[in-house]
């Protein structure tokens, strides 16, 4: 019994040393220079509060992406391909508790140079291609990155459960917690209606 917990115990440091070690930087910038000479491999493990989400999300686990990204020299395509994995708290629409999404992502982008520094990609690029992204001079934030694709991957009905109840609209309770009855009470007040007639 008391080696068991002794074996967890280290098992769980040696996480944590791991963990501390690989953040080494919460802020990476994709420099263009440095691209020019070689794709960059990033992989992050960013605490809670790097990257800053809307105040109706608690972010709940550091945020932790993995990928690579290439500079295709010829046409100044910039591609960032990886993957993400944070746990967001938000609230329910339906019963308005607080609930964790995990949200994990996959992603491959394309990046080109702004128009303003690259005059006539304006004809190139649709407006309608949500796929394409624009960077400006000498290059990218990853963290801007990362951030733009936890809230395109947040889903649009924000459910605790997908048989979650809701609140009752009659008296306002959490009818996930109880029983209210109230929509029983209503359909017997309309056939006692009928029957009066
Ligand atoms: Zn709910
Ligand atoms: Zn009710």
């Amino acid at each position: 019994m008391r080696g068991e917990s002794l074996r967890t115990q280290g098992g769980l440091s040696y996480t944590k040393e791991v963990r501390s070690r690989e953040v080494v930087a919460v802020c990476m910038f994709l420099d263009i220079r440095e691209l020019e000479q070689k794709s960059i491999q990033f992989e992050q493990a960013l605490p809670v509060g790097v990257i800053l989400f809307d105040p109706e999300f608690e972010q709940q686990s550091p945020l932790t992406a993995s990928g690579i990204v290439e500079l295709h020299v010829s046409t100044e395509e910039l591609r960032v391909r990886g993957k993400l994995q944070v746990s967001l708290r938000m609230e329910c629409d339906r019963c308005t508790e607080p609930f964790d999404k995990n949200i994990e992502e996959e992603f491959d982008l394309i990046y080109v140079p702004a128009p303003e520094t690259s005059p006539g990609s304006e004809v190139a690029i649709g407006p309608n291609d949500s796929h394409v992204g624009f960077y400006e001079g000498p290059g990218l934030e990853l963290n801007d990155i990362l951030q733009e694709q936890v809230l395109l991957a947040l889903p649009l009905q924000r459910v605790c459960s997908e048989d979650c109840q809701g609140i009752c609209p009659i008296c306002g309770q959490n009818r996930n917690e109880t029983e209210c009855h109230c929509r029983t009470q209503l359909s017997d007040e309309r056939w006692s209606a009928l029957k009066n007639l």
